[in-house]
């Protein structure tokens, strides 16, 4: 997606030459019509398929999957990283492994949100070493559903996230792929 490669070499800070940080319109601002676009790309990858519910986790995948959800008219459920206090103990629960805060979170989704018979979109900002994304596809399994895919804004490609998501079935669309960063600046694949 050209206008997403463009934004993040505008506006796209590199840290440690491992991390991204895209606070101006991703992860702090959020540019909505760029949400829009990002939504509409989703949809248009995976046209055709019988998707009727999006997961995505809190908090920098919620605008992009409202989008998607706007578009494809089906509810957006987002994986909580804490336990609310009025949460149910109905839930479904998956450990991941933060990457950006280096520590494990239980993530967590009512079970009253998913069904056995659900075809779910899961969607998130990044795609480092697959955790967010894996923990999210045991919750939808732990529920009987099925994933249809897993939609990415930006997969780091030098880190093993996509390969690992691939081996194990799943089809992950993202919509830039990072293959290194040089000098300050991102390489597209
Ligand atoms: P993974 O679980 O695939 O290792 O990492 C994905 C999660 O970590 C995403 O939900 C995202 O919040 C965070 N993350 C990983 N790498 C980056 C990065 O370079 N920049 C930002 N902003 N977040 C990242």
């Amino acid at each position: 997606m050209d206008l997403l490669k463009r934004r993040i070499q505008t506006d796209g800070l590199i840290l440690d030459n491992s991390l991204l940080k895209v606070d101006s319109f991703l992860n702090q601002q959020i540019d909505p019509e760029l949400m829009m676009k990002i939504g509409e790309e989703f949809v248009r990858r995976f046209e055709g398929e019988a998707i009727n519910k999006i997961l995505t986790i809190e908090s920098s995948g919620i605008a992009i999957s409202v989008m998607t959800g706007l578009l494809l008219k089906v509810p957006v459920i987002f994986a909580r990283k804490k336990k609310p206090k009025v949460a149910s103990d109905d839930v479904y629960t998956a450990k991941v492994y933060s990457y950006t805060k280096q520590e494990s979170n239980t993530i967590m989704v009512s079970k009253q949100f998913l069904q056995k018979d659900d075809n779910v979109l899961i969607i998130d900002d990044f795609l480092a070493n697959g955790e967010a994304a894996a923990g999210l596809a045991n919750i939808v399994r732990q529920a009987g559903a099925n994933v249809v895919g897993i939609g990415i804004v930006i997969e780091k490609s030098f880190q093993p996230g996509a390969q690992k998501l691939t081996d194990a079935g799943y089809r992950v669309e993202s919509l830039a792929r990072i293959k290194s960063f040089t000098n300050g600046q991102a390489d597209f694949l």
